[in-house]
């Protein structure tokens, strides 16, 4: 608990609902998370790359820029690449999902979220710490 309180797990939302934003940074921060909030889907690279966080999570309705653009920028970025990404989305049909976690997202929320599992799988992410150390599982992984 000291260790954690010391070093505080650096969380980036990116939502453009502010209900939402709210609701996810607060149980963030209720949980011990530091955060930063973004609520422009064109300010996420630059904040992400300042912000050197240990996870991304993004919603993928946004305007300007979509969630599943955001995700393919951050995963051709070196500085970005291994940081694991939840995506958290009211879209919840099939092909949606495969196209997130084909995006390079490593975990998928659909909205309404439940709580539980919202905190649930950012500890999961966070606890199985930067992304792409271990082979990817077979998927259709062609890199454009
Ligand atoms: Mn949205």
């Amino acid at each position: 608990m000291v260790e954690r309180a010391l070093v505080k797990k650096r969380v980036l939302v990116v939502e453009d609902n502010e209900l939402n934003l709210k609701l996810f940074c607060d149980l963030l921060a209720a949980h011990g998370f530091e955060t930063d909030a973004v609520r422009d889907g064109r300010d996420a690279y630059g904040r992400a790359r300042a912000f050197t966080p240990d996870l991304i999570i993004t919603d993928i309705q946004l305007p300007h820029v979509t969630g599943l653009e955001l995700i393919a920028e951050m995963r051709g970025d070196a500085a970005l690449a291994s940081v694991p990404i939840m995506a958290v989305t009211a879209y919840a049909g099939l092909g949606d999902e495969e196209r997130i976690r084909g995006a390079g997202a490593n975990a998928y929320v659909s909205k309404p979220i439940s709580v539980a599992r919202f905190i649930g799988v950012v500890n999961d992410l966070l606890e199985a710490g930067p992304v792409g150390d271990s082979p990817p599982r077979a998927s259709s992984s062609a890199v454009a």
